[in-house]
């Protein structure tokens, strides 16, 4: 063994999407981070290929925005058809600017955003990367984190030494494990074959929106990835060999219906088993868990990476409260608190996503659905609001995602606020904010945003408050009907 003196403020084990993304969230905020990664290079395939318009939005906070709507394409709707071709299900996704400021759902390939991911953190000399460093014993203290870092890039079995470690290390966690977390499982759990090619010319038929085939013979689904790249999944029956079906010939029986092997380069086809599980316990001491190491779901909202982007983006902030402004480590509690009630509505709507393909004979049944008659439905972007955790007032508004408009300089909201908290005032009450609040949230480093905006003054109007706190997650903190009281949710900072 080489033992290292390394000492960091956060080691984070896995250099997946969510690793990735939480290194540039804790890079933007000056923390001393180390990625442990145990593959030697990036991992070649892609298993993501959709995010939304809140990712982007967090990629925009991470500055990277530009790069990543230069390796993306709009996406378009999904279709669940049953086997006659009728539709039973829709999800449009109207090519608009969402309130959020970005298109609903954004196609890519998962090596281009990681490599994305990975140039962003280039940009931080306090984040550093080490490839090839297995992580295979995590041991802590009241002070920090001892790490046992197998290969430890390339010098043998290391020691690294974190105050605090954030496992992204994937769906078969060992953080999770050697946290002793139990999984709640929730039940779905099925073997598909993914498939993914490489057109030799693009089909005009092959088009941008994706298709659920809800065949009780034979799930598949049809997957527009960007130019050139299409994928299919199909689910496997209890006779299937899960072995054989990846062999090419049975690959393109498979693909029959679709496409024949003259117009398409198979690039891999692969068993997944799709799964729904959320673990029990996302941190314990100074050691957290996020993404797949913390919860699980099928693919069918293109949501797990997702989820675990907002993980990130969650525990980042509150992870700078704890090591650079003193706040008490029992604000890192308010994490799974928080982000579990979140997770589990996306995976609960998509487990009912996953029946509905399987049989075609299930209805969904969420807030945002609506029928459309004939036994047709319309699925609208699902907006949890966060599970209980930080709060202030009693506002309904509290937890939920504070839209983005464009100021009247024409600047996005985020990109004024930037890693701070903000504090918005509706437009009739600019000139009513009691005095020295203004003064004093700046003070404390609080972006205050007292403009006429369109948008802003439609959203306080509906929302019947004169002004709302925002985390630096751009979640709402509380709101306050009178501007008298604005004074109080600076307070509770
Ligand atoms: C077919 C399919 C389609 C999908 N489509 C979408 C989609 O469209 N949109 C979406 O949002 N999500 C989608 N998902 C889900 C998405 O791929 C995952 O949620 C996401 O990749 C999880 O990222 P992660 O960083 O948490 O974990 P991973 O990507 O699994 O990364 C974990 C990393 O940790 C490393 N590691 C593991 N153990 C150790 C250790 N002990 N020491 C050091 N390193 C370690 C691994 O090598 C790996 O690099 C899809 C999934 C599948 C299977």
């Amino acid at each position: 063994m080489t033992p290292t003196d390394d000492r960091f403020d956060v080691a984070i084990i896995g250099l997946g999407p969510v690793g990735g993304a939480l290194a540039n969230i804790l890079g933007a905020y000056g923390i001393r981070t180390v990625v442990l990664e145990r593959r030697p290079a990036a991992y070649h395939l892609p298993r993501a290929v959709a995010f939304d318009d809140e990712i982007m939005r967090i990629f925009q906070s991470l500055g990277l925005s530009d790069q990543m709507a230069g390796i993306t394409a709009v996406g378009e709707g999904v279709d669940f058809v049953d086997a006659d071709g009728n539709v039973l299900v829709t999800w449009p996704r109207p090519k608009v600017l969402s309130p959020n400021g970005w298109y609903v759902n954004y196609r890519f390939h998962q090596p281009a955003l990681e490599q994305v991911l990975r140039d962003g953190m280039a940009r931080y000399p306090h984040v550093s990367v080490r490839p090839g460093s297995e992580v295979t014993n995590i041991g802590q203290d009241s002070r920090g984190v001892t790490l046992t870092v197998a290969g430890n890039g390339g010098s043998g079995v290391g020691v690294v030494r974190a105050a605090f470690v954030v496992g992204c290390d994937g769906a078969n966690s060992f953080t999770r494990q050697a946290m002793g977390a139990e999984i709640d499982d929730l039940g779905f759990n099925e073997p598909w074959v993914v498939v993914d090619l490489m057109l030799e010319e693009e089909r005009a038929d092959l088009t941008p929106q994706s298709i659920h085939h809800c065949d009780p013979a034979r799930s598949a689904t049809y997957v527009f990835i960007g130019a050139g790249r299409r994928r299919w999944e199909f689910r496997l029956r209890p006779e299937d060999d899960p072995a054989a079906i990846t062999e090419p010939e049975n690959v393109w029986r498979l693909l029959s219906n679709w496409i024949t092997p003259d117009e398409a380069e198979l690039e891999r086809a692969v068993v997944y088993t799709f799964r729904s599980a959320v673990a029990m316990s996302w941190r314990r001491g100074r050691v957290m868990i996020a993404g797949d190491a913390a919860h699980l779901m099928p693919p069918f909202m293109g949501q797990g990476m997702c989820a675990g982007i907002r993980d990130a983006f969650n525990l980042g902030w509150k992870l700078d409260r704890v090591i650079n402004r003193g706040a008490a480590l029992d604000l890192l509690d308010t994490y799974q608190s928080e982000r579990d009630a979140h997770v589990r509505a996306f995976i609960e709507l998509t487990v009912q996503m996953g029946r509905v393909i399987n049989t075609t004979a299930d209805a969904l049944a969420a807030g945002n659905v609506v029928e459309l008659g004939e036994g047709r439905q319309e699925i609208s972007q699902l907006r949890p609001a966060l599970g209980p955790g930080l709060k202030a007032g009693t506002s309904a508004v509290t937890g939920h995602l504070f839209p983005q408009p464009r100021l009247p300089s024409g600047e996005r909201l985020d990109d004024r606020i930037g890693g701070r908290w903000a504090l918005i005032v509706g437009n009739e009450h600019r000139n009513s904010v009691p005095a020295g609040v203004a003064g004093r949230a700046r003070e404390e480093g609080i972006a205050v945003i007292a403009e006429e905006s369109p948008e802003l003054r439609e959203w306080f109007e509906s929302s019947g408050l004169a002004a709302v706190v925002l985390r630096p997650d751009r979640y709402i903190l509380g709101g306050v009907a009178d501007i008298k009281d604005v004074g109080s949710l600076i307070d509770w900072r």
